[in-house]
């Protein structure tokens, strides 16, 4: 028995050691190998210190904990890009055709990044290859190609050095190792997003974001049937979607701070203080008030086209204005306008410099100059978004100290509080403007906040982590011109009598089509506003 365990032993042992020498694949592995790792050491640091530190170089931060945070994003970011130069570099060909592609990508998206504080999103792809190729035109200046003509060269040297290096054995195991690099990094929750809105793997994210968008739009919604009516010649409709405002912050609805003033000085504002929306994100909000959902058909939102398709029968010329990224889940009514403007191409909330819903009144001042006497313009506002600062100006900036860092608990509450309002007073001036343009005409405007916020309440602060009652509360409110009211006093009745009603924000796609003066069936007079 023992001679026969020994020799199995032994057998067994030898085993183990060819695998190991297998695995090691003799010296050259501790060689080649661990030149080949230290190559892609090296210029992942070479690309985290140049090209990875544009998505990061603004990030404001106001201690060493904050800069600790951020340096920890850039190094996560650091290691699923080691593991993708890790890959590519396995084989030395792989390497040298990817390996410069990535690089020119980069310097590109970086270059915008540097100068123009520009993020890859699926509009930037959409307005290079759809909307206005003489404007894409115009972004190539010669100091992008020197930036594009130095990173070919370094990405030439680089690659000349990978060839330098012989054989690498073991090839699957690198790739193993490698492989797990990338991946686990990207299917935890908590760093997917950081990393997939950022260089290199944002190239790779937003493309695949972009062919997705298009593929929803392109699942055509049926239209409306049915008689569709409109009374009036002369009609200019406009809805501002709000953004992370609360009712119960504006001074409108009583509070203690001077927030809005402006809007409390205009006389013909019905301020709805009490619209309920059952949604806390606006990708998940809007679809539902733009379209005929309701607590027993949400499946509306995502199946039905909005009111937009109604008006347009109606004979209203439509348009589209955002100050935010387009999402899926409404990109559908965003093309459903005539015309779609983006007005922020490249913003995200990854960026903190100055992102300002007056940078529409330019847009919104072209659409009130077109022709057609009927109007439906719709502003969709960045408002009151986190990261607050970045939403108003110096001038707005009325209740201090404000935040200094993107690192929400390194604030104080009154801190958070002070920039959250300084929102919404620089809202108030934006919504003054855009009433001023509207003021000699047969006008009305609606504005709906997507939904609320959360200050302070059982200690959370702004939207989405947690839900509380705070975040389904938004603001909401009326105003009409002198016109209007002199030739529509029943619905201006109707809505100071509704203006203390519950609502909830389904209210918005039967009271905006009654507000244009559309009689069409689709009307549900429970959830409109306009009339008693
Ligand atoms: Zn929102």
């Amino acid at each position: 028995m023992n001679t026969q365990n020994k020799a199995d032993n032994i057998q067994c042992l030898t085993r183990v050691r060819n695998f190991g020498k297998n695995l090691l694949c003799n010296n050259s592995f501790s060689t080649n190998s661990l030149r080949l790792i230290k190559f892609c050491l090296y210029i992942t640091f070479f690309y985290g210190v140049t090209l990875l530190l544009a998505e990061f170089y603004d990030n404001p931060f106001s201690s060493i904990g904050d800069f600790a945070i951020l340096v920890s994003h850039w190094l996560m970011i650091e290691v699923v890009v080691f593991g993708l130069f890790y890959i590519i570099s396995i084989n030395k060909y792989v390497f040298s055709v990817s390996f410069p592609i990535i690089m020119v990508l980069s310097t590109i998206i970086a270059y915008y990044r540097y100068t123009l504080h520009l993020t890859l999103m699926p509009e930037v792809i959409e307005l290079l290859l759809e909307n206005d190729l003489r404007t894409s035109i115009d972004l190539v200046s010669w100091q992008l190609i020197l930036w594009i003509i130095i990173s070919f060269t370094v990405s030439f040297f680089v690659t000349i050095h990978r060839f330098r290096i012989k054989q690498i054995p073991c090839k699957w195991f690198h790739c193993i190792i490698s492989f797990l690099i990338i991946f686990v990094p990207l299917n935890m929750e908590m760093s997917i997003n950081a990393i997939a809105k950022r260089i290199p793997y944002s190239i790779f994210f937003t493309v695949a974001e972009y062919i997705d968008n298009h593929r929803s739009v392109a699942s055509e919604r049926p239209d409306f049937d049915g008689l569709v009516k409109c009374n009036t010649d002369t009609m200019t409709v406009v809805f501002i979607i709000g953004e992370s405002l609360r009712a119960s912050s504006m001074q409108i609805n009583g509070y203690e701070r001077e927030t809005t003033p402006l809007l409390c000085k205009e006389k013909n504002v019905v301020s709805m203080s009490n619209i309920y929306s059952d949604y806390n994100l606006t990708h998940l909000s809007i679809p539902h008030f733009m379209t005929r959902s309701d607590e027993r058909h949400p499946d509306r939102a995502y199946t039905e086209r909005s009111f937009v398709s109604l008006m347009k029968h109606a004979g209203y010329s439509t348009a589209w204005l955002a100050n935010q990224e387009s999402i899926k889940s409404f990109l559908y009514f965003m093309k459903e306008c005539d015309r779609l403007k983006y007005v922020s191409s490249g913003k995200v909330s990854y960026i903190y410099d100055k992102w300002l819903d007056t940078d529409l009144l330019p847009y919104l001042d072209d659409e009130l100059r077109r022709k057609e006497p009927r109007k439906l313009i719709i502003l969709h506002t960045v408002g009151s978004h986190w990261y607050y600062n970045t939403h108003f100006t110096d001038e707005y900036q009325k209740f201090i100290p404000v935040t200094n860092s993107k690192i929400l608990s390194s604030n104080t509450f009154e801190q958070i509080r002070n920039s959250y309002d300084n929102t919404i007073l620089f809202s108030d001036y934006f919504w003054n403007q855009v009433i001023k343009r509207l003021k000699k005409r047969n006008a009305v405007l609606i504005y709906l906040s997507d939904h609320g916020e959360c200050m302070g309440e059982d200690g959370h602060f702004i939207h989405g982590s947690v839900d509380n009652e705070p975040q389904h509360l938004p603001g909401c409110f009326v105003w009409y011109s002198d016109i209007f009211a002199s030739k529509y006093h029943d619905k201006v009745d109707a809505l100071l009598f509704n203006k203390d009603k519950r609502y909830k924000s389904y209210f918005l796609f039967h009271s905006i089509l009654d507000a244009a003066d559309i009689k069409t069936e689709y009307i549900d007079n429970h959830l409109n506003i306009f009339t008693r």
